[in-house]
């Protein structure tokens, strides 16, 4: 398959367009001017049920809806269009939409970005944000990586190899770093040679994690694309150059697993020595269901991956479209896992990424009649806090901790 991408304009020139009812063609038309749009030809052939578009995950997964915009402002949006406004002014209503769901900055803490692209919270990771990864196969519409992504934000990206060698060789704890994006599967593999050679060209960087969506977006990455062989063949080579490499591996779904080229294309990466991780986050109206999560991490298990984080959104947005109450998002991981087998206990979750640590929900217990959340810190910039207990108090509507945390003594 010959990967082709399309937008809000080039997917009504599709016959699937016209598989979506009047009422979701306008809204369709009015929501992709305020929210980020891509989706390929896999996921719109493979991964998608055009027969019952209302209930399938992985439509939802990929073509904004209504409800992810405030109301006034889709309103606004829409009487414009309707009274044929000129081009300014509804581009002008689709920016202050735009800017009232997504403040000018990215969701995690600018104060940790020491340089254009590079992110460093953890004292031995280094994140990266190559310019070219400023991209995806397909956009999910939970992202909230909007300012690099669509107004392609320079901040937030590199290209100078030689202002992340200088920071590194300042930094000598750092050791491990990840490639994100966007996504950096997005490059050919000529351009991902060219951004992790410099790095770990003298010696100092022992691991190296890749962050995908490829594999659920387009796997035939790893498969039939032109330079599948060659990207291959560089994870082999990595490996056996003792890098330890990770492909840490988004999948949101089951549905996501099901083709037979996402079992090919997962074996083939496995034979190269590389080890798949994969993470997602739950999300409302997709995968918050104890039995699709167990199936998701049973079938990860049985295709070689090691199931590895479940995150909640720290921050769900002003419309809260994804949202999950805490209590509910704990109590549905923790039937998953339940129902699920050793194996895939490897999963940690429900996972929230703080400002200043990473911090795994843990369960509840009750102290001196208070029930309370016991979260548990797993990385943090202050190392001393690693492995520390902390508590929050228990609520089952609350959307999102305050982390106005209480240390365990
Ligand atoms: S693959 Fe990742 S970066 Fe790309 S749209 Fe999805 S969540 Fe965002």
């Amino acid at each position: 398959m010959k990967y082709k991408s399309y937008s809000a304009t080039s997917f009504k020139h599709t016959p699937y367009y016209h598989k979506l009812s009047s009422q979701q063609q306008n809204e369709f038309n009015i929501v992709t001017k305020i929210l980020h749009f891509k989706v390929n030809n896999y996921v719109l052939e493979n991964l998608i049920n055009w027969e019952d578009l209302e209930n399938d995950p992985i439509y939802k997964l990929t073509f904004p809806q209504r409800g992810m915009v405030l109301d006034k402002d889709y309103q606004r949006l829409e009487n414009r269009i309707e009274i044929s406004a000129e081009n300014s002014s509804i581009e002008m209503a689709a920016l202050v939409a735009r800017k009232n769901l997504y403040p000018p900055h990215m969701p995690t803490n600018d104060n940790h970005i020491q340089i254009d692209g590079l992110y460093h919270l953890f004292p031995k990771t280094l994140e990266l944000f190559p310019t070219k990864a400023s991209t995806c196969h397909s956009y999910c519409t939970y992202c909230h990586r909007w300012m690099p992504l669509v107004e392609q934000d320079a901040r937030y990206t590199y290209s100078n190899d030689a202002k992340v060698i200088e920071y590194l060789q300042a930094h000598s704890e750092i050791e491990d770093v990840i490639f994100s994006g966007g996504d950096p599967m997005v490059m050919s593999a000529s351009s991902i040679k060219k951004v992790v050679e410099p790095i770990i060209a003298f010696g100092q960087i022992k691991s190296i994690r890749f962050i995908s969506k490829s594999l659920a977006w387009w796997p035939y990455r790893y498969t039939t694309d032109e330079d599948a062989q060659e990207l291959l063949t560089y994870f082999d080579e990595l490996t056996k150059r003792n890098i330890h490499v990770t492909f840490v591996a988004h999948f949101t779904h089951p549905k996501e697993l099901q083709p037979q080229v996402v079992q090919q294309a997962i074996a083939n990466i496995l034979r190269s020595g590389v080890v798949i991780r994969c993470q997602g986050p739950i999300v409302k109206g997709i995968n918050d269901d104890a039995d699709i999560l167990a199936e998701l991490w049973k079938k990860q298990v049985q295709f070689g991956m090691v199931p590895y984080y479940l995150f909640v959104e720290f921050n769900y947005g002003p419309t809260g479209y994804f949202k999950i109450p805490i209590a509910k998002a704990l109590e549905i991981t923790q039937q998953a896992i339940r129902n699920s087998c050793g194996l895939v206990k490897t999963i940690r979750g429900p996972v929230i990424s703080d400002k200043q640590m990473k911090l795994c929900i843990e369960g509840t217990v009750t102290i001196a009649g208070n029930k309370m959340f016991v979260l548990k810190c797993i990385n943090s910039h202050q190392p001393e806090n690693v492995g520390k207990i902390f508590f929050e108090k228990f609520d089952e509507f609350k959307l999102r901790l305050a982390l106005d945390l209480i240390e365990s003594v």
